[in-house]
């Protein structure tokens, strides 16, 4: 049968020295604003990006002849875990330093990667996803916008949908149909970098259920993509989507994006004299919190060798969201708070918000359903 590998990792002198200076870093800041801390890396601040770029810590393992830290994935992740865990606003950069990057430079030109990535580098050009629409999310090869070749490039039609952060951002990697359906369902898709300030893109926001303008609708009518912005190969989105896929769904925002209502929780109980049942409570979700962040950690150690480790990924990602989506409705049955969003303070605001956000947290990056479908295929069970 085939296995999973979790191998441990321990950390190196050097990335304990890391997250030292991260948590140094960070202590300048304060507190970041209580209605900003569920789901920080949701939260766009372009200023903050920028502060983490002067840092060196956006596109820290990307070569060093970009302007890449040329750093390990271990180090990175140490650098985003203290990041998320304290809520700050690291939204802006997200996608481009997670997986737009990566994307362009396993797949990308020379030129696009000469082009973008110092900008990503910098802190100074964001980028969005451009993959689910408005009838297909899970099953993304029924995806129906289109690429036509014209003179000199594509005239792309059509509409993106949940598009996270699409109206501050500058590009988006977006999945075209790019030749006719055929048997093989997976060919004929492409993926091009869209400039989103271009003619013929508009975007429309969607609020969500805490009230939020997040994400958003985007349509495309005859927008001109020249070819030096495919990124890859003409055809074979599907298998770059798969690899896209893998950096997306194994790091700890995917386990840590409720993490400051459990701190908070803490604290709070730490003042009542929690009862037995609160103890017990608390001390689940801090143990699998420890398992998570071991797993996690290992995917990362095997990025670093160069894998990709598409099914140890999704197990993260399943694991990770039940946690944070669970850990809300744990919380609220220990403290004695109710949750409020009408107070910008404290664990009653931090419940809510959670609360709130909590159901997207499985939907987005591949809902539970599909995680477990790619895990039963890389089990052989299907
Ligand atoms: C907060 C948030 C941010 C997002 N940001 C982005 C973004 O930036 N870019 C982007 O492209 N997309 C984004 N998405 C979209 C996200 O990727 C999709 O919502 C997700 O892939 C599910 O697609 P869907 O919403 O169409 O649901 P559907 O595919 O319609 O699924 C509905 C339900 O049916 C289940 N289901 C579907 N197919 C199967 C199956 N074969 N077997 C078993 N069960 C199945 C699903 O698990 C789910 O429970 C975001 C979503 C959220 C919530």
């Amino acid at each position: 049968m085939q296995t999973l590998t979790f191998d441990p990792v321990i950390s190196s002198e050097k990335e304990a020295a890391l997250r030292l200076k991260v948590r140094r870093f960070l202590q300048q800041y304060g507190d970041f604003p209580t209605a900003d801390l569920i789901d920080s890396w949701t939260i766009c601040d372009a200023d903050f990006s920028k502060a983490l770029a002067e840092q060196g810590w956006i596109g820290m393992t990307w070569p060093e002849q970009y302007g890449g830290g040329g750093c390990s994935y271990l180090e990175r992740y140490v650098v985003i875990e203290e990041l998320l865990a304290a809520g700050a606003p690291v939204g802006a950069h997200w996608v481009a330093d997670r997986q737009s990057g990566p994307l362009l430079l396993r797949f990308g030109t020379q030129s696009q990667r000469e082009f973008f990535l110092p900008q990503i580098i910098k802190g100074e050009c964001f980028f969005a996803i451009g993959m689910s629409e408005p009838n297909s999310g899970s099953d993304l090869a029924s995806i129906k916008t289109s690429a036509k070749r014209v003179d000199g490039g594509w005239l792309v039609n059509g509409a993106k949908t949940w598009t996270s952060w699409a109206h501050a951002c500058h590009y988006m990697i977006t999945l075209c149909r790019t030749a006719p359906v055929s048997d093989n369902r997976h060919a004929g898709l492409s993926q091009l970098i869209i400039d989103l300030s271009a003619d013929g893109v508009t975007i429309r926001p969607i609020k969500n259920l805490a009230g939020d303008e997040h994400f958003n609708e985007i349509f495309f009518d005859n927008v001109f993509v020249p070819d030096e912005q495919v990124a890859g190969t003409v055809n074979d989105g599907w298998n770059q989507v798969m690899a896209e896929l893998a950096f997306e769904r194994s790091g700890p925002e995917r386990f840590l994006s409720s993490y400051q209502l459990l701190e908070a929780s803490i604290g709070e109980l730490r003042q009542t004299k929690p009862d037995a049942r609160a103890m017990s409570v608390i001390g689940q979700f801090v143990a699998k919190l420890m398992v998570l962040r071991q797993m996690s950690l290992s995917v990362a150690s095997q990025l670093q060798d160069g894998k990709l480790p598409v099914n140890e990924a999704s197990v993260v990602k399943d694991l990770g969201t039940s946690f944070e989506q669970d850990l809300p409705e744990a919380m609220r049955l220990i403290l004695s708070v109710e949750p409020r969003s009408t107070t910008n303070n404290g664990v009653a605001r931090l419940l809510s918000d959670a609360i709130l956000k909590a159901p997207s947290f499985s939907l987005r990056g591949g809902t539970r359903e599909i995680l477990r479908g790619i895990l039963a295929r890389g089990l052989g069970l299907r």
